[in-house]
């Protein structure tokens, strides 16, 4: 399987949620296995043997192939979610998006100043969740933080949001 054919995989909705955003629809993608295993695959010849403990998967589709990944190479997996989720003690974040206000949150307890830690998410668009995502991990005190996409959308220059401490990387551009 190559970029091109993983690209071609992945179906783009005009005007999805709101009119003017080319939204992408990694369904079509996920449901075909070379490809899910491609996209597996790639992320653990990426991850594997950095010491990494903990995956932190993005509600929602973040949560699609981070456990893969981390039973792969070894680490747990951790779930950012949206509020009123998560049972108990939290950590939480807010950021602007373009229409008010959205907040993530973490449990306390899901990580130490001990770990190595792989944030993903599917997609990089403007950037704003996953620089809250950032700030709320560092908040925590870990020891490296790594951030993963399956895709990013250059255009947008969503990279230029992050935190320039973190590796950043992602699978495929568009
Ligand atoms: P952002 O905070 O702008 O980087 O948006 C990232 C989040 O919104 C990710 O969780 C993506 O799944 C989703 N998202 C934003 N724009 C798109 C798009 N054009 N196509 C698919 N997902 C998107």
């Amino acid at each position: 399987m190559t970029i091109e054919e993983v690209k071609q995989m992945i179906r783009n909705v005009p005007d999805f949620p709101v009119p003017g955003i080319q939204f992408k629809d990694i369904t079509t993608g996920l449901k075909n296995t070379e490809c899910l295993r491609w996209l597996r695959d790639q992320l653990v010849s990426r991850y594997k043997g950095k010491g990494i403990t903990q995956v932190i998967g993005l509600e929602s589709r973040g949560f699609i192939i981070a456990p893969a990944l981390a039973m792969e190479i070894g680490a747990g997996f951790v779930p950012v979610r949206k509020p009123g989720k998560l049972p108990a003690e939290t950590v939480e974040v807010s950021y602007e998006k373009e229409y008010g206000i959205d907040t993530l949150q973490m449990h306390k307890d899901a990580l130490t100043e001990n770990d190595i830690v792989l944030l993903h998410d599917d997609l990089l668009a403007t950037g704003g969740t996953m620089e809250a995502t950032i700030k709320m991990v560092k908040m925590m005190g870990v020891k490296k933080i790594y951030v993963n996409f399956l895709f990013e959308l250059d255009f947008l220059k969503g990279r230029e949001a992050l935190d320039k401490d973190v590796e950043v990387d992602s699978l495929i551009h568009f």
